[in-house]
């Protein structure tokens, strides 16, 4: 019982100090002459991911509200030195790089990098090496491609692969540097049988390499590879010594370089994670070092090659 009156007691005095200071405050804001402006109240400071708020002013002697704070925009984000960039060449795209926000930690992906422009110096790219696209003997340009394709040695067609060789005067016996315009590689057409061909260099707008680029090309020993493709193949049964393989390559299809008795060395990039079954089988390679990413490895990739050393193939992870 006496409890309860206690309680009664401490519930009826909060009531009281509740009203009269109400009482109180109401007095007060009719009876301010001179408003006296306090701190801000409410301030919030803008970061990158939230707005700030200025605060509001209440008078010190009436509690009265004098003025509504403003909202303050987002600061913008301080972004960091960029991360993973890559500058662009004549043959690769680059990449911006990704930054991070030092203070909120969000993570702005960047954006790729167009190819950069050939520098010719004569008839070379003093920074990839390529050359002027055309017909060359012993390094001279005989008749550049605007000229192979106005004289008939060359012409070209639309497919839905994109835009290919259509066929070649088989009596150009030296290098042909593929014009820029070509975006992929098939030989096995008809009109394309060229037995003088000696090397050929495939440019970067090649995006896809077919199934018989050297088909109808026999006597071509040197092919050198300028294209960012991510798959290799269509080499097969051809009299190939030298080929260079990008370092965008991802894949080195089955058959790719089957049959060809004539290629004893090949640099394979690390980038390759992939070698289809007979990919190097009956080739004339004595020796081949397997990159560290392979994690496919075909049957019989390397059947009849590699006989003196096998030891070799043990740094893939495939079988
Ligand atoms: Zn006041
Ligand atoms: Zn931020
Ligand atoms: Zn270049």
């Amino acid at each position: 019982m006496l409890r309860w009156k206690r309680k009664l007691l401490v519930m009826f005095s909060i009531l009281l100090c509740i009203s009269c200071s109400l009482l109180e405050h109401a007095i007060a804001a009719e009876t301010c002459t001179e408003h006296v402006p306090g701190v801000p109240v409410g301030v919030t400071e803008s970061t990158c991911t939230q707005t700030g708020y200025t605060g509001d002013i209440y008078c010190k002697v009436c509690n009265k509200r004098l003025s509504k704070g403003e909202m303050l925009a987002k600061l913008p984000h301080q972004l960091g030195e960029p991360i993973n960039y890559e500058a662009p060449t004549c043959i690769k795209p680059g990449y911006s790089g990704d930054r991070e926000c030092i203070n909120c930690k969000q993570v702005f992906l960047g954006n790729t990098l167009g190819i950069s422009d050939h520098q010719f110096e004569g008839n070379d790219c003093v920074n990839c090496g390529w050359k002027i696209p055309g017909f060359y003997i012993d390094n001279e340009l005989i008749m550049d491609w605007d000229d192979l394709k106005a004289n008939g040695y060359i012409t070209t067609k639309e497919t839905s692969k994109g835009t290919e060789i259509a066929s070649m005067k088989g009596n150009l016996g030296g290098l042909l540097v593929i014009g820029e315009e070509i975006t992929y590689l098939d030989g096995n057409q008809r009109n394309l049988y060229n037995d003088y061909l000696q090397e050929m260099w495939i440019p970067r707008s090649v995006k896809e390499l077919g199934r018989y680029i050297l088909s109808n090309l026999p006597s071509v020993k040197e092919c050198r590879l300028f294209c960012n493709v991510d798959s290799i193949s269509g080499f097969s049964s051809s009299n190939l010594e030298r080929i260079n393989i990008p370092d965008s390559v991802y894949y080195i299809e089955a058959y790719a370089f089957n049959g060809c008795k004539s290629l004893k060395h090949i640099d394979i990039p690390d980038s390759v994670i992939f070698i289809g079954g007979d990919a190097f089988s009956s080739t004339g390679l004595e020796e081949l070092i397997l990159p560290d990413n392979l994690e496919v490895l075909g049957e019989c990739a390397f059947n009849e090659s590699l006989k003196k050393s096998a030891s070799r193939l043990d740094h893939g992870n495939g079988q």
